[in-house]
C-alpha cells in the first residue's frame, strides 16, 4: 500500500510538472506570437514616414529649395546617410515579417554565379577600403548555372560579405570562392577577422542574436542579416553553415541547386 501511495504522489507530481511546462509553452508562444505582430506593424508603419523623410533630404540635398553652405551640406549629408541606416534596418524587419507570415517570395531562374558573384564582389569591396582588406574572388572557367532569384543571391551576397568586411581586422584578406560539385553549386565568404566561438556559432543563424565578441563593442549591428539570409538560402533550397576560430577569422558557405544540364527553366516560385 505504502508504494502504491507513493506511486500515486509521484503521478500527481508529474501530472502537475506537465501542467506547469504547458504553461509555460503556452506563455512563450504567446510572446513569440506577439513579437512577430510588433515587428509586422512596426516595418509597415516605419516606411511611409521614412519615405518621406529619405525624399524631403534628398530635395535639400540636391538643392532644389536654393544652395547650402558648407556646414548645412555636411549635417544633412549624416542625415541622409542616418535614414538610409535605419531604411536597412526597416527593410530587413518587413523581410522577417514577411518569413514568419510565410509570405516572403522568391522567384528563381537560371543565373550563372561566375558572373553574378564577382559583379556583386567589385560594388561591394568599397566597403574593406578605409581598412586596406584585400578582396579575393575565384570562380571557375566554366559557367556555374543555379536556380535562384538574382536578387535575393545578391542580398544573400551582400549581407555575407558586408559582415566580412565589418568583422575583419585591418589589412587582411577577404576571400570569395565559387565551385561546384555534381548537382550543388558552393559559395564560400572567408576572412582573417575577430572570429566567433563556438558556443556562438550554435546560435548564430537565430533572429536578433549578435555574438559575445561584438555585443559590448562600437561595431553597430541588429542580429537580423544572418537570420535573414538562412532563410533565404533555404527558401531556394540551399544549405548555409559555419567554419569559424576565435582572432583567426571566420568561412561561411552556403549552396544553391544548380540548374539541370538539359537547361531546366525557371522553376516554380517559392515562398517562406
Ligand atoms: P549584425 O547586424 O549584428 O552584423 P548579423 O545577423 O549579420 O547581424 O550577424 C549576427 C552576428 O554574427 C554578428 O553580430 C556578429 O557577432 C556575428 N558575425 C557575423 N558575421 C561575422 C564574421 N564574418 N566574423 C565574425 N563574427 C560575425
Amino acid at each position: 500500500i505504502k508504494m502504491l501511495l507513493r506511486l500515486r504522489q509521484q503521478s500527481l507530481a508529474l501530472n502537475q510538472h506537465n501542467d506547469e511546462l504547458e504553461a509555460l509553452l503556452e506563455a512563450r508562444r504567446a510572446v513569440e506570437q506577439m513579437k512577430d505582430e510588433f515587428i509586422s506593424i512596426a516595418s509597415h508603419e516605419l516606411r511611409s514616414p521614412l519615405s518621406a523623410i529619405k525624399m524631403y533630404v534628398n530635395m535639400v540635398l540636391d538643392g532644389e529649395v536654393g544652395p547650402l553652405n558648407e556646414e548645412q551640406g555636411q549635417f544633412l549629408q549624416i542625415a541622409e546617410e542616418n535614414t538610409e541606416r535605419l531604411n536597412q534596418l526597416v527593410n530587413d524587419l518587413l523581410d522577417v515579417s514577411h518569413m514568419t507570415s510565410g509570405r516572403l517570395q522568391c522567384q528563381v531562374r537560371e543565373i550563372d554565379l561566375g558572373k553574378e558573384v564577382p559583379q556583386t564582389c567589385a560594388n561591394l569591396r568599397v566597403l574593406g577600403d578605409h581598412k586596406h582588406i584585400q578582396t579575393e574572388v575565384m570562380v571557375p572557367p566554366e559557367p556555374v548555372v543555379v536556380l535562384a532569384d538574382p536578387d535575393r543571391v545578391e542580398q544573400i551576397l551582400t549581407n555575407l560579405l558586408s559582415n566580412a568586411y565589418k568583422y575583419s581586422l585591418e589589412e587582411t584578406t577577404v576571400t570569395v570562392c565559387v565551385s561546384h560539385r555534381g548537382e550543388v553549386a558552393q559559395v564560400d565568404i572567408a576572412d582573417q577577422g575577430i572570429g566567433i566561438s563556438e558556443a556562438d556559432q550554435a546560435r548564430l543563424l537565430e533572429s536578433f542574436f549578435r555574438a559575445e565578441t561584438v555585443r559590448n563593442s562600437r561595431i553597430s549591428g541588429t542580429g537580423l542579416g544572418l537570420y535573414i539570409t538562412r532563410k533565404l538560402v533555404e527558401l531556394q533550397a540551399g544549405e548555409i553553415w559555419v567554419e569559424s576560430a576565435l582572432d583567426k577569422g571566420s568561412t561561411f558557405s552556403w549552396t544553391l541547386p544548380m540548374a539541370t544540364a538539359e537547361g531546366e527553366v525557371s522553376g516554380p516560385s517559392t515562398s517562406a
